[in-house]
């Protein structure tokens, strides 16, 4: 656990977070600021600080973000479609440094991003 991470302490339980997934290596909670009717953080419980930190050892917690992804859609009820998002450094927009996979869905969402 990073101690001066955000996440981390969710994940510890030490910061309230509405929950809506979660198993031994990964943890999703409703984003605090939604860009979509659903928005969902997607992490994995270990830190992480980004996608740029991730591959090698851990390559395959990326597998499991992924693939968990759309059982949590499922579970929220996105059967229309979901949009996942990891924003990596400040010019990927990423705002906390804890790997996270955003799942957007309950509208179109627009392409290209801003
Ligand atoms: P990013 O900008 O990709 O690093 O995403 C960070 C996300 O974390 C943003 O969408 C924030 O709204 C969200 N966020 C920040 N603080 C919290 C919190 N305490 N609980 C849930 N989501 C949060
Ligand atoms: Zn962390």
């Amino acid at each position: 656990m990073a101690s001066d991470c955000l996440f981390c302490k969710i994940a510890a339980g030490e910061i309230p977070a509405k929950k809506v997934y979660e198993d031994a290596n990964l943890l999703a909670f409703h984003d605090i600021d939604p860009k979509a009717p659903t928005h969902v953080l997607l992490i994995p419980r270990r830190h992480i600080s980004s996608l740029a930190a991730v591959c090698g050892e851990d390559a395959g917690i990326l597998a499991e973000l992924l693939c968990t992804a759309p059982t949590i859609a499922a579970q929220l009820g996105l059967a229309n479609g979901f949009r996942t998002v990891i924003n990596t450094g400040p010019d990927g927009g990423q705002t906390v440094g804890h790997l996270h996979l955003h799942i957007l869905g309950g509208r179109s969402m627009h392409w290209p991003p801003g």
